[in-house]
Formats: C-alpha cells, sequence, structure tokens
C-alpha cells in the first residue's frame, strides 16, 4: 500500500485512508505501507514538497519518493494511469502524451508521444488531446455503458437497463428502466434504482449502488469490510457498514470483493446504513 501525500487538498484529490494533506501525523498511527509518495503537480509547490519529503522521511522507515509518480512538477515520467492514485478514482486518462509541439505547453516534454492506455472506469476524461488517438480507442473510451436497475413495481423483480425518471404526464416522481433493444419502459420504485459501477466482484458479479459486499485486503487474513456500494464525493466506493469509513472501488490485485447481498433485499444485514449517520 502507498501513502499519497498532497500539499493541499483540491477537488480531484482522493479520499482513501491511505491519503494525506501536509505533515505527517504520529508514525505509530500511520496506517500500513510499503512507500510514500509526495504527488507534486504545480511548480510553485516544489518547495513545500521538498519540506514534507523531509518530514515525512523522518516519520517512516519506508522509503519516501518525492514526486511519486503523479508529480509532474518534479519531472516525475507519466507512465500507465493507476486510478484513484493520484486523482478521484472516478477521473481518468485514458492516453498520455501529445503529437504536437505547441510552444507553450510541457505535455510533450514530459509525456512524449501520445501513447494509448489501457482503458478503465471512469466519467471524466482528462486527456491532454485524446483526438490524436486512434478510433477504435476513441469509441472504447466512450463506450462506458450507463446501465441502471430497480425493483419492478408489478412484481419486484429486478429489471437492469436505461433510466428515465418522470418526463411522462402525471407520473412526476416515477422511474422506468428502459430496455436499450426496445425502447419499452419498466416501471420501477425509485428508491431502488442504483447506477452500475463498472467494477466487478471476484466472482465476476457486476457491482451495483445499493450492493453489499464482502471487502479484503491483500495481507489482511481473514479480516473483512462488509461494506455498502455508494456514490459519494463524485465517485464510487465501499462505505463500511462498521466504522462508515469509504474507500474508492478499485479492480486492482490488493483488494477482494464478494457481493452478498443488497440494501433491499437484505434489510436484516444493514442495521445502520451510510449517510445515515445524522438520523
Ligand atoms: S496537449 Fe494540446 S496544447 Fe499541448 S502540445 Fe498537445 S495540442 Fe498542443
Amino acid at each position: 500500500m502507498i501513502i499519497r501525500v498532497f500539499p493541499e487538498r483540491t477537488s480531484y484529490t482522493p479520499v482513501d485512508s491511505h491519503v494525506f494533506i501536509g505533515p505527517p501525523m504520529f508514525s505509530a498511527m500511520l496506517p500500513p505501507h510499503d512507500e510514500v509518495h509526495i504527488s507534486c503537480i504545480f511548480t510553485w509547490d516544489k518547495k513545500k514538497c521538498a519540506e514534507l519529503a523531509y518530514q515525512w522521511d523522518a516519520a517512516t522507515d519506508k522509503p519516501v519518493k518525492l514526486g511519486g509518480l503523479g508529480g509532474p512538477a518534479f519531472g516525475s515520467p507519466a507512465n500507465d494511469f493507476n486510478p484513484g492514485m493520484y486523482i478521484k478514482p472516478n477521473i481518468v486518462f485514458t492516453t498520455r502524451g501529445c503529437n504536437n509541439n505547441c510552444p507553450w505547453c510541457g505535455v510533450p516534454k514530459l509525456e512524449g508521444p501520445l501513447r494509448e492506455l489501457h482503458i478503465v472506469p471512469g466519467n471524466w476524461i482528462q486527456d491532454n488531446n485524446i483526438l490524436q488517438a486512434n478510433q477504435a480507442h476513441k469509441e472504447g473510451a466512450e463506450m462506458r455503458e450507463y446501465k441502471f436497475r430497480g425493483k419492478r413495481i408489478d412484481n419486484g423483480a429486478w429489471e437492469s437497463g436505461g433510466i428515465q425518471i418522470g418526463g411522462l404526464p402525471h407520473h412526476e416522481g416515477m422511474a422506468y428502466i428502459i430496455d436499450k433493444s426496445t425502447n419499452y419502459l419498466t416501471p420501477v420504485d425509485p428508491a431502488t434504482v442504483g447506477q452500475l459501477t463498472g467494477y466487478t466482484d471476484d466472482d465476476n458479479n457486476e457491482l451495483y449502488e445499493g450492493d453489499i459486499i464482502k471487502q479484503y485486503f491483500r495481507g489482511a487474513g481473514s479480516i473483512y469490510h462488509l461494506s455498502e456500494i455508494r456514490y459519494y464525493q463524485a465517485a464510487f466506493m465501499a462505505c463500511s457498514l462498521k466504522t462508515k469509513a469509504h474507500t474508492p472501488l478499485h479492480n486492482d490485485t490488493n483488494r477482494h470483493y464478494r457481493l452478498i447481498g443488497n440494501i433491499h433485499d437484505n434489510p436484516e444485514i444493514v442495521e445502520r446504513r451510510c449517510g445515515d449517520e445524522k438520523n
């Protein structure tokens, strides 16, 4: 696990338990980690980031890397894109670099010619110049499937497809799942509507908002977090039902998910939902 340190928080900064803003807290309170990366994007933060590297070096016996892989200010290479590492997991890059050489732009010098990356789930594409990618790549980047599900009003079964909320005369507040091949609208309970996250569990089950999962971490033995999937702070998160801590969904080798139910079919699992803290 990598602790990522940022000189200040922005709307793009990820929010998981291994993200820190500024100097370290007491060493004993740091989460388990293998490395610390000081992520420095802007050149005007370089002095502050260098000081942070010095402070973090004193707080951990693990390697501290200034710039990490998210530090363009220090000339770090922009290699493969790892969603959720240095920016929120819903914000993605599908290419790096650019084949142009505009005199005011640092992208060609820092990232080199255009390279197409593996496309990961997300809904904000931040590429420097995706228009230079080949047509198949552009279509792949655009074609993330937006899919929703909801429980049918007539028989309570799950229905999935496109979504329409209201929009029909005398049907304000109603929700409909759209069959994309026939455009047929099936009325569903609006309270049960959830979006497909783009992630799957270890058995390749698609994960939706409102699903309940067991979340395992590599090296954590049999310890798991029973979590609810939520859309929170502009990203799909697993919210621990015990601690209410949010962790971005991630399909990487460190995390394992097992779908065990959802908040609508299995209310007995969920004594207190995430987001109910004020109730
Ligand atoms: S990223 Fe945009 S501004 Fe920069 S070199 Fe390419 S085309 Fe020019």
